[in-house]
């Protein structure tokens, strides 16, 4: 999958260089990246709930608060709404 976004890449680049320009190319790259995170932040405020390592409080986390807090393979470090602890929280698990 990987090998072939960089070959459509190869390929696509010189021709979208000449028609959009480098700074239309590199503002659409940052954009699709930007709406990228959003999405995916917005995918995960959805659908996760996250645990409260210190009173196992399960919570959702806005879409704001998603962006905002630093995501590290799925911990999220921010604030418990019932404790007030700030602390890296994982995924609760589905009860569904
Ligand atoms: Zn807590």
């Amino acid at each position: 999958m990987l090998v072939l976004i960089t070959a459509l890449y190869v390929a696509v680049r010189p021709w979208l260089i000449d028609t959009v320009g480098i700074p239309a190319l590199v503002l659409f790259v940052l954009a699709t990246g930007a709406v990228g995170s959003i999405v995916i932040a917005w995918w995960q405020a959805r659908n996760r709930r996250y645990i409260c390592p210190a009173c196992t409080h399960v919570f959702p986390v806005s879409v704001r608060r998603n962006l905002a807090s630093q995501n590290w393979f799925g911990r999220l470090h921010t604030h418990c709404p019932s404790c007030d602890k700030q602390s890296w929280c994982d995924i609760a698990p589905d009860e569904n």
